[in-house]
């Protein structure tokens, strides 16, 4: 496995597989798998795509691609988001289903990996449109995805109403309700109570520890910068001032909105911020807040800096300008390769995205046992069980990497590759 180990050192790309598949070639020298093992670890199970022809609502037809991946499935059925976004590609897909079977390891819930997603500029179709477009990517995976066998759920530019529809097509192909084929659901049809807030509150879970271990405070006495102001990032948010800690800047797409004022943070209750956002169409125009990029939003002077947006933020370019002690990723893969290299060496606290954001995909678990046995939990009952898990599999990854003195990111990608290959090969893999 030496040269494997080897692998890491050469790879800096912008292509999240490579970056994937350089995070497992790192930790190859602190894993006891066999080389057959890695190999087969590095390729995805199966990977699907399809050609997605549509009428739209102007009468002109487009033809959008789509993909499904499925990376592994040894400890249970597949599992991973579906995103609509224009830099959709394969290769972002295989990364992103590997990231999850990673991910289902280290909550340790009975879930492998996957992700799917269309090439597409949802903000340039009808709602009509992106319903037509989603219940034929539906029709074009149907024998594919199901509850025993691989579970979709929100990602970038998804929600609650995509899931609808994703299990309305499924179930009217089936000819029956099939609430467990999605799970990120409206509670109306199913939906886990929390579910839309699990992953931002997973977050502000591994916020409150690392803060609580590695900067000895608690997180009311905290600076928190977020980029991105989606699901994830509006969520984590929201916990994060709910805990009292002092959210300073967020961001989305247009650009970011930093806090003015004496005390540099943003005092207003969030559900006036959100409401400022949504009504005026981004963050930066929130009334009274300094426009800032979303570069120097990475590089604000804070104790945490959380990305929650897309891949490829902390580069090689931009990582030695990072000024906060803890980075919490909030994103998948927001940390290249060779800025965690960089990070390491400046001593900046790295919690790594399968850690950070596994809550969403462990409240979806939960929907998916609630669905499976006609049950429904309180949100109290759904948010006690996922604070319980966070906090345990923040203290497996921490310990491990205190006790081979490692970084959090490898210390959980060992912990997560060991769980998989030990469901291989009690399954007899080969
Ligand atoms: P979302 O579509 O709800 O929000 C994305 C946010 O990022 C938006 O505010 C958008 O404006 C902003 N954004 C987009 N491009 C940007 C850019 N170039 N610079 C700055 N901001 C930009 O998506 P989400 O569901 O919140 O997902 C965000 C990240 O979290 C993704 O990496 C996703 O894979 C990951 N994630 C999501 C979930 C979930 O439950 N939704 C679970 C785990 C991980």
């Amino acid at each position: 496995m030496q040269r494997q180990h080897q692998e890491f050192n050469k790879i800096e790309s912008d292509n999240p597989f490579n970056n994937a598949l350089a995070q497992l070639a790192s930790v190859t020298d602190m894993l006891s798998i066999e080389p057959e093992y890695y190999e087969m670890l590095k390729s995805p199970e199966k990977e699907i795509t399809v050609s997605l022809p549509l009428k739209l609502s102007d009468g002109s037809v487009s033809t959008f691609i789509g993909y499904r991946v499925q990376h592994n499935n040894a400890r249970g059925p597949y599992k991973g988001g579906i995103r609509y976004h224009p830099n959709v590609t394969l290769d972002e897909v295989k990364a992103l289903a590997m990231w999850m079977t990673w991910k289902a390891a280290i909550i340790d819930i009975p879930f492998g990996g996957a992700k799917g997603g269309i090439t597409v500029d949802p903000k340039k179709l009808t709602l009509d449109d992106l319903e037509r477009l989603t219940r034929k990517y539906v029709n074009a995976i149907e024998k594919d995805i199901g509850p025993e066998s691989d579970i979709p759920a929100p990602d970038v530019n998804t929600n609650s109403q995509t899931m609808a529809w994703i299990m309305n097509e499924y179930s009217k192909l089936k000819g029956h309700n099939v609430p467990a084929v999605v799970t990120g659901k409206p509670v109306e049809l199913g939906g886990s109570e929390g579910r839309i807030s699990a992953t931002g509150r997973g977050v502000a879970i591994c916020i409150r520890e690392s803060v609580k271990r590695f900067l000895q405070k608690d997180v009311k006495d905290v600076t928190v910068a977020i980029q991105g102001f989606g699901n994830v990032g509006s969520f984590a948010a929201k916990s994060l001032m709910e805990m009292h800690a002092k959210v300073v800047a967020i961001s989305d797409v247009f650009g970011a909105a930093k806090a003015k004022g004496e005390k540099g943070y943003f005092e207003v209750p969030f559900e006036k911020l959100l409401e400022a956002s949504n009504r005026l169409g981004s963050v930066t125009k929130i009334p009274g807040a300094e426009i800032i990029s979303n570069a120097e939003l990475l590089e604000l002077d804070v104790d945490v800096l959380v990305p929650a947006a897309l891949e490829n933020q902390i580069t090689e370019a931009n990582a030695r300008k990072i000024k906060s002690k803890i980075i919490v990723e909030a994103a998948n893969g927001p940390t290249t390769p060779m800025a965690d290299k960089i990070l390491e060496s400046m001593r900046v606290k790295v919690v790594p995205d399968i850690l950070a954001n596994s809550g969403g995909v462990l409240v979806s678990y939960f929907e998916w046992v609630q669905n499976l046995n006609r049950d429904h939990w309180l949100e109290d009952e759904v948010n006690g069980r996922l604070e319980s898990k966070m906090v345990r599999a923040f203290k497996d990854v921490l310990d491990f990497s205190e006790k081979q003195n490692c970084d959090l990111r490898r210390a959980a990608l060992v912990i997560a590759v060991n769980r998989v290959v030990s469901a291989m090969k009690l399954g007899g893999w080969h």
